[in-house]
């Protein structure tokens, strides 16, 4: 980790930063740039990873290892080497997963959406038959998850973060005191955008908490899960199984996908919980949908052969991504640290970079870029109803341009930063 104090400059060595930022914006905007930082995705090398799994992987063999035909329907929770493959992603036993479509969000909406309209299991009613839902937010966090909420109407609030995942002291306190709180995101690993993961002790007091409301749900969205970037990857505690051991398995639902590990959007997505949510949620997933697509599963299974093939794969993809992050690193050590207008820290791995710039400059900074051709995530995006309360957070993802178009994009964004925050300095 490492965080800058904001320097103090004497007000003329300020009026000559902006000047010379000023300038030098003007010439990267006669470049006509358009470079794109918006969204996490993976670049086209990346995606060049799986297409053997596009061409050879069923090669006329479409059965299961089970004898199920997977051109058919059937199988609402999925055949069993996806399952084997999946399962240690997220810790579960087999009878502890359901193998969905092609995406986690649609899961976790879906999920969130039973919940609204018939209520999980242990639950008097409906979630939405209350007079208002309520979710706990840890913050900056997904825009994804924020948007579920707001699309339904769950009112949000706010949860800090600390170096060791959403401040739980605040988790705790309010999930006590409020039946109305239905439920909580975390992004437990590498979390979205910061980069966190959950200490020990931070999943251990996820899996006792003791909420007021029955049918209270974690939402652990564990995406980048075996996204690790470095030799020393974080660790992180099985919630699940602490969850067992104080009894309280059942308000547990973890999520992941393999998006940004095969094809976002064409990969697969899964649920865990205990057997009895697994079993519960089955129950009102069978009006959903017959069963998902098992021809993804078994080219998957067949692709990857087991989790082993999934962390090799892994090694590949960091070998892709690592010097892109290295770039937007050595760019801000060099640019923004002597100057104190900003703080971040280097991630062991997930998918982005979370700048903090002074207060009052994110909205400004996002602005700049786009002008000069530069698309980054909104600011405020990464907090609830798109409002981050001290408008400095700026969400930056490396992976989509290429080495060459991302230390020009970071050009153009340190200019902008330092424009913006001697605008705000001189103010
Ligand atoms: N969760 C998090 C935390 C993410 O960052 C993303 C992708 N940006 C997703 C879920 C989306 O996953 P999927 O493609 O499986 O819907």
């Amino acid at each position: 980790l490492y965080y800058k104090e904001f320097a103090i400059m004497e007000k003329n060595e300020l009026i000559k930063l902006n000047e010379e930022a000023k300038k030098q914006y003007d010439e990267l905007c006669k470049q006509g740039l358009k470079l794109d930082m918006s969204r996490g995705k993976p670049s086209p090398a990346q995606l060049d990873l799986s297409l053997d799994m596009l061409t050879h992987c069923l090669d006329g063999d479409y059965m299961s290892e089970t004898g199920v035909d997977c051109r058919n329907y059937g199988v609402l929770d999925g055949i069993e080497e996806a399952k084997r493959l999946c399962m240690p992603m997220l810790g579960v036993a087999h009878d502890e997963i359901i193998i969905g479509g092609n995406s986690s969000l649609q899961l976790m909406y879906d999920t969130m959406a039973r919940a609204m309209l018939l209520g999980v299991l242990g639950g008097d009613k409906p979630w939405g038959k209350n007079e208002k839902v309520k979710f706990l937010c840890p913050a900056p966090g997904y825009d994804r998850h924020f948007a579920i909420c707001q699309s339904l109407g769950i009112e949000m609030i706010t949860v800090p973060y600390t170096p060791d995942g959403p401040d739980m002291d605040v988790v705790e306190k309010l999930v006590s005191e409020d039946e109305l709180i239905k439920g909580i995101w975390c992004v437990p690993m590498y979390s979205n955008p910061e980069g966190i993961t959950c200490s020990d002790e931070t999943v251990k007091r996820f899996a006792n908490l003791s909420p007021k409301a029955k049918d209270f749900r974690i939402f652990w969205d564990n995406a980048y899960c075996v996204h690790h970037l470095t030799d020393t990857p974080d660790t992180l505690l099985n919630l699940l199984e602490e969850a067992k051991k104080t009894g309280k398995q059942n308000m547990v639902f973890m999520f992941a996908s393999t998006s940004k590990i095969s094809f976002p959007g064409g990969g697969l997505a899964f649920i865990g919980a205990s057997a009895e949510n697994i079993k519960f949620i089955k129950s009102q997933m069978t009006f959903q949908t017959i069963g998902y697509d098992k021809l993804n599963q078994l080219r998957h299974a067949r692709f990857f052969k087991d989790f082993d093939g999934i962390k090799e794969h892994m090694k590949k993809h960091r070998a892709i991504i690592e010097p892109k992050f290295k770039i937007v690193l050595d760019m801000l050590d060099k640019e923004i640290a002597p100057t104190g207008f900003g703080s971040w820290h280097k991630p062991n791995g997930g998918y982005f970079i979370s700048f903090n710039g002074l207060d009052g400059t994110a909205k400004r900074t996002v602005e700049l870029c786009k002008q000069a051709g530069v698309v980054l995530t909104g600011a405020g995006a990464t907090y609830p109803y798109g409002k981050d309360p001290h408008d400095n957070n700026i969400r930056i993802a490396p992976t989509y341009p290429t080495e060459a178009e991302l230390a020009k994009a970071m050009e153009v964004f340190c200019v902008a930063v330092k424009i913006a925050a001697t605008e705000s300095l001189l103010k």
